[in-house]
């Protein structure tokens, strides 16, 4: 997999691709972690497997709240982790806090192997970052092991979270989240940015903020618009997904 040429013109999505199996082989997924990201390849295909100027928008605004928020948390899941969770480190390095591995189908074993991915993924980050950067990555706090904090409205092991992380967060960016989560999150009266590559999830719909962008474009693009330092505006949600499926919809004019 390593050998496809530089103009292979779906390189990075044979890459990634090839990261979510490498990752599964290590225990890092869930089992139905394929059939997530298959989904959202379609879309992304269907959107040209690029950033669109409407999830540029969202990006901005994703960066502009971030910045303006007291607790704000990232949260991490196994698809997200293994295919962005270094540029997830930079974003936490850069608003100054912590990250949350929260996953759907939660084993004890699972979460220790993402919060040592996570871990080592910083440890990595650290060695080749300027030495300006570096106090404020080796500060990121990788959070998860101890669920202490709970998500009200959610029921079981789902409802497990931390209470220094999404507990008391009022900004949760969330790549890849579930409905039900999201839900549960607004109900709460916190602010949700998503990312999703499907317009029509109930993720999208619910979110304040929905990038409708593949993860790791979408995360590096919140890295690049957080050096601008931009400000949060009036943010019409439903403008973004209409204009994510428009986008979908004349998919055919590429033909
Ligand atoms: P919801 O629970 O929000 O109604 P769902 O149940 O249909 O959504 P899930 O299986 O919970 O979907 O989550 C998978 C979602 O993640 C899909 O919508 C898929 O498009 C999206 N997705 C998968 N891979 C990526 C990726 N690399 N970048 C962005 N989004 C992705
Ligand atoms: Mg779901």
């Amino acid at each position: 997999m390593t050998n496809i040429p530089d103009s292979h013109p779906r390189k990075s999505s044979l890459l990634s691709r090839q990261k979510i199996v490498d990752g599964a082989k290590r225990g890092l997924l869930a089992d139905s972690a394929m059939i997530a990201h298959g989904r959202g390849e379609a879309y992304d295909y269907l959107l040209g497997e690029r950033t669109t100027s409407s999830a540029s928008i969202a990006i901005r605004e994703a960066a502009a709240r971030l910045l303006r928020a007291v607790s704000p948390v990232i949260s991490m899941n196994g698809n997200s982790t293994v295919l962005a969770g270094a540029e997830a480190i930079k974003i936490a390095a850069i608003v100054g806090c912590p990250i949350e591995v929260n996953i759907y189908y939660r084993t004890e074993e699972r979460m220790t192997r993402l919060v040592n991915e996570l871990e080592s993924m910083r440890e990595e980050l650290l060695a080749s970052s300027p030495r300006a950067e570096r106090d404020a990555i080796s500060r990121v706090e990788i959070l998860g092991l101890v669920s202490d904090g709970r998500i009200r409205g959610l029921e079981g092991p789902r409802s497990l979270c931390s209470a220094d992380g999404i507990e008391k967060a009022d900004v949760v960016l969330v790549p890849l989240e579930d409905g039900d989560r999201c839900e549960a999150l607004i109900a709460l009266g916190k602010e949700v940015i998503a990312i999703d590559l499907n317009p029509l999830s109930r993720t999208s719909r619910t979110a304040t903020v929905t990038i409708v962008d593949e993860v790791s474009r979408a995360l590096s693009g919140i890295v690049n618009e957080l050096h601008s330092k931009p400000e949060p505006s009036i943010w019409d949600n439903k403008n973004t997904l209409k204009d994510a499926l428009e986008v979908m919809g004349n998919s055919y004019l590429r033909i």
